[in-house]
């Protein structure tokens, strides 16, 4: 860059990337320091995840009144959710309207992709480059990108071909579709898939489900919020914001201190069946405590949904297909639905086994199988995303010495509290980025954390004129252990999971998310910060 162009290029004392519950958050907490901030977001809106997934069927597994921000008791008593587990469009509502009432769109530049952000190590700041060629300055950079975020899309051969319409459920046009005649396919069946089968199938001509792993799902019981519960959830938003900070992934559940063979079996048979009668992740998250650690305690868990699958799905044959036998209950994201299982009764309805039949190509009018081909209007894929990682991947993020984050993280992701990542000075993660209880919990409760610790270390260099803050190669190393340490002795390494990275080819596999809960991971923020911020230097 030239000296004319970097003189011209503004200057901020926050950039942040992502117009998310995150991103939104700490630009209203930056403000208050008084800072001047800019968040650059690639979307023409705010709402992240609530902007991109528009498929038919998305909505919460994350109570509603637990989801929303608790900052704001003005907000609380003022917003009025319609059900227990919103769906995508009303969330966005939700998030606009938060964006309106703190006034935060006048310092957000949409349609902006970041294509880089280079550590200027003469300077001590950022210079972040957007895709359309613009350019800003920032001492500190925060990235509040998300950790689903970047769609993931298997590389089959001859995507290019395909003559009909194609989404990945991430990037679902912003105009109604309508599957009514058409031959639709869709591939995956995890708990997007399981949201979007279950609503497409309701109208469609034919869908074709291509499935390679069998799901754990656990029935979501919505319903619609009275105002009886609303004036009732309205009185206990403290208790419910208490709960959610004491449970171990922020949700109204936590897990039983009982070992599942406390109880007899027709005891535990009657817990679970209250568990599985109730909405939401209780029968997940507030299963026994060993539940995620020995393969005996959770088989018993594992054999009742089996039980379930199989009394809802007409066809035995079928039944077996949808019943997971190849990894251990609640190690993969346990979707949560509302008559998945019935959609394989319709005659209109089929289900194929990828590991029976792979894709071997994608055709102009459809896709070939080992077995069979097949012709549709549309195909969808709800194939993920490149979790916690690949939204950094894809953004050319350098740092002292020009080394690069990709490069250094490809290895094995490696942070100090999630949050900042050794050669990185001034660069912070909120949110979904590895090794951070965001990644792992209801979200918007972990990413409030993150913004207010992250904000709060703002607040503490101002104070005293730091203008850098780093971590140390030793926090890091010792951070790396500890979440290391939190998923040992667990189920989670023995199935391939995107939390372990297993579901992008060439991902490092490790767990990529942190497995020790929110409340000890904001006790070791906690910690960190009383000590005058230990592992970081200031200068
Ligand atoms: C379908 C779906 C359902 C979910 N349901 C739940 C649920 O029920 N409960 C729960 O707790 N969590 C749920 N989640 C997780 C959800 O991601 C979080 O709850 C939360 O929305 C994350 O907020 P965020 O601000 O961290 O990131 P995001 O909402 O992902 O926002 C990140 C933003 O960064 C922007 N961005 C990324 N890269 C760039 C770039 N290079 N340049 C510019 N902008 C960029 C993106 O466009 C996006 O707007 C769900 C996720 C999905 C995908």
């Amino acid at each position: 860059m030239s000296q004319e162009q970097s003189a011209a290029t503004p200057e901020y004392e926050v950039a942040i990337i992502g117009a998310g519950i995150a991103g939104l958050y700490l630009l209203h907490r930056l403000r208050g320091l008084g800072c001047r901030v800019l968040v650059l977001e690639a979307g023409t809106d705010v709402g992240g995840t609530w902007y991109w997934n528009r498929y038919p069927g998305a909505r919460f597994d994350s109570e509603s009144w637990s989801y929303g921000y608790s900052f704001s008791p003005e907000l609380l008593d003022e917003w009025q959710w319609s059900e227990h587990f919103a769906a995508q469009p009303e969330t966005l509502r939700y998030l606009q309207h938060v964006a309106r009432k703190f006034d935060l769109y006048r310092d957000i530049r949409f349609e902006t992709r970041v294509a880089a952000a280079h550590y200027d190590d003469a300077r001590g700041d950022w210079l972040v480059r957007t895709e359309d060629g613009g350019a800003v300055r920032a001492a500190i950079l925060v990235t509040a990108i998300g950790g689903l975020t970047e769609p993931y899309v298997p590389n089959i051969p001859g995507r290019e071909d395909f003559q009909g319409e194609s989404w990945h459920t991430a990037r679902w046009p912003h105009r109604p579709v309508d599957f009514s005649d058409k031959r639709v396919a869709v591939i995956g069946t995890g708990a997007t898939a399981v949201q979007l089968i279950t609503e497409i199938s309701k109208n469609i001509g034919h869908l074709t489900v291509f499935q390679r792993t069998a799901n754990y799902c656990k029935p979501l019981r919505n319903a619609p919020i009275t105002a009886a519960e609303q004036a009732d959830i309205r009185a206990r938003y403290p208790e419910i914001f208490a709960l959610c900070r004491q449970s171990f992934g922020a949700f109204i559940h936590d897990f039983d201190p009982r070992s599942a063979f406390d109880l007899d079996d027709a005891e535990r048979r009657a817990l679970y069946e209250r568990l599985w009668a109730e909405p939401g992740f209780g029968f997940w998250l507030g299963g026994f405590r060993d539940l995620l650690t020995d393969r005996a305690a959770n088989e018993t868990a594992a054999a009742f949904v089996r039980e379930k699958i199989r009394e809802r799905v007409k066809d035995p044959a079928v039944a077996a297909l949808l019943t997971p036998t190849d990894h251990a209950f609640g190690t993969k994201r346990v979707p949560l639905e509302s008559g998945y299982y019935e959609a394989f009764n319709r005659d209109n309805v089929r289900l194929i086994d990828l590991r029976a039949t792979p894709i071997e190509r994608i055709t102009a009018t459809g896709l070939r199988t080992t077995d069979a081909e097949f012709d549709f209007d549309a195909i969808i894929f709800a194939t993920g995303f490149d979790a916690a990682t690949g939204a950094h991947r894809r953004i050319d993020i350098r740092g002292e010495g020009g080394q690069s984050l990709a490069e250094k993280w490809a290895a094995a992701p490696r942070t100090y509290l999630g949050m900042q990542s050794v050669g990185f000075p001034n660069m912070f993660i909120v949110g979904g980025g590895p090794q951070n209880a965001a990644s792992f919990c209801n979200v918007p409760r972990c990413l409030e954390q993150n913004v207010e610790w992250v904000s709060d270390a703002i607040a503490y260099m101002r104070e005293r004129g730091y203008r850098s803050i780093a971590a140390t190669p030793e926090a890091e190393e010792a951070w790396v252990r500890h979440v290391a340490d939190t998923v040992a002795g667990t189920l989670f390494p023995e199935t391939e999971s995107w939390f372990m990275g297993a579901n992008v080819p060439g991902k490092v596999r490790v767990f990529q998310l942190y497995g020790g809960g929110l409340r000890l991971f904001r006790e070791k923020c906690d910690e960190v910060a009383a000590n005058g911020y230990s592992g970081f230097v200031f200068r």
